[in-house]
């Protein structure tokens, strides 16, 4: 049985050992040792990384009660090794954990919610709680609280304890019966049984932010941050606040009033717009229609556009198409390429099947009836080939 070196000590980062057991993974060499500093995945943490004689360790894995370390390449029975365990995902993993065990006992003293569920992300974790419609004031309460035991830097102890001494701790939670229960205890705040690795005193947490709050499963389920992640989320956020107080010409606190006043503008800009937009959509219709051609004793109006809203372009056409006997083959570009269809009821002409037709030009998609149709792709260089393509297909069917 590997003997567990994190457990009673979670700073050591180097060690010596003895390869009792080379096998393999999934494909991947693995080994066993007689000692190890290497956490595997258990208990909502992730398994540390590092290497064992240089050769990098990509994943520890707890199996039938044995540890067993992935690695890179092969490491052979009997080999003396030196393991280096990556301290900086430890220390997040210590610092996120710790923060775990503090926020889990401040919902129950704020609360009285109790963490039912455990998980440390690569870049958030979450705790589940069994209640839900907590208050964003009791959120707020629950955080201060936790970050004050951090700041009173209380001592974190480890116990290894038979199951018959478990009754001196206040626990959290039962612990599941073994030979010894491992329990993790900061000093007259918390206590229960777990396995994983933790700081020595809270104050090497640093702060702890919730992030949020959701209903999961008829509870709750809240995503935290500590330590350098709180930082790092700290800094991003500032970052973001200067950028946009800098976009605005704002001091950071006039933000939220500036924006309420930019999202009011803009309401009333959209709606002018919309208004200016009809109003032209009017008159270029009539400035058209004086200048269609006579196809077959039909109008046709026929042109295209550059750097227009499509949505514009199809107003266009439904207004014109209300006259009679017109016809109009329409298109214009954005990032796209654009077409617009249509003819008046009382013209025998199929506009989707001509859309049909030339749509793949500009390698696009689109569809309609025999009145009206358009579609859209993103050769905007052969859109006017389309469109003179649509007008042949429809003088051929009105000759
Ligand atoms: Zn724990």
């Amino acid at each position: 049985m590997t003997e567990h070196l994190y457990d009673s000590n979670s700073y050591l980062t180097e060690f010596s050992a003895t390869v009792v057991r080379s096998t393999s993974h999934e494909n991947q060499p693995a080994v066993i040792l007689d000692q190890t500093a290497f956490y595997p995945t258990s208990g909502g943490q992730p398994n540390d990384t590092g290497t064992l004689n240089r050769i990098p360790v990509l994943d520890v894995i707890e199996q039938d009660g044995e540890i067993l370390h992935l690695l890179e390449s092969f490491l052979e029975k009997d080999h003396a090794v030196t393991g280096h365990i990556d301290w900086d995902r430890r220390f997040d993993h210590m610092q996120q954990h710790t923060g775990q065990h503090i926020l889990s006992q401040s919902f129950i003293q704020t609360t009285k919610a109790e963490t039912i569920g455990f998980h440390l992300g690569t870049q958030i974790c979450t705790i589940d709680l069994d209640r839900s419609g907590l208050l964003d004031d009791a959120i707020l309460k629950v955080e201060y609280i936790a970050n004050r035991i951090v700041m009173e830097n209380r001592t974190v102890h480890v116990h290894q304890v038979r199951p018959e001494e478990v009754s001196r701790f206040n626990l959290r939670k039962a612990p599941v019966a073994e030979e010894y229960i491992r329990i993790v205890e900061i000093e007259g705040f918390d206590a229960n049984g777990c396995c994983g690795t933790h700081v020595k005193s809270t104050g090497e947490v640093g702060v702890i932010k919730i992030l949020r709050q959701e209903k999961y499963k008829g509870g709750t389920r809240v995503t935290f941050i500590c330590g350098f992640r709180a930082l790092q989320d700290y800094q991003k956020k500032q970052q973001l606040t200067s950028e946009t107080a800098a976009i605005l010409n704002n001091s950071e606190d006039g933000i939220i009033e500036n924006l309420e006043r930019w999202k009011t503008d803009r309401k009333k800009d959209q709606k002018r717009l919309k208004l200016l937009s009809s109003q032209l959509v009017q008159y270029e219709s009539s400035q058209l229609l004086a200048e269609a051609e006579t196809v077959n004793a039909n109008k046709l109006i026929f042109q295209s556009f550059s750097e227009r809203d499509p949505s514009e372009l199809q107003m266009l056409a439904r207004l014109l198409i209300q006259q009679e006997n017109v016809i109009v083959l329409l298109g214009c570009t954005d990032e796209k390429a654009h077409l617009v269809l249509g003819c008046h009821s009382s013209i025998h002409l199929n506009m989707n099947e001509f859309l049909q037709q030339v749509i793949l030009l500009i390698d696009g998609r689109g569809g309609g009836t025999k009145q009206f149709a358009h579609g859209n792709g993103p050769l905007t260089n052969k859109l006017d080939q389309a469109l003179a393509k649509a007008r042949e297909l429809m003088q051929q069917a009105l000759s």
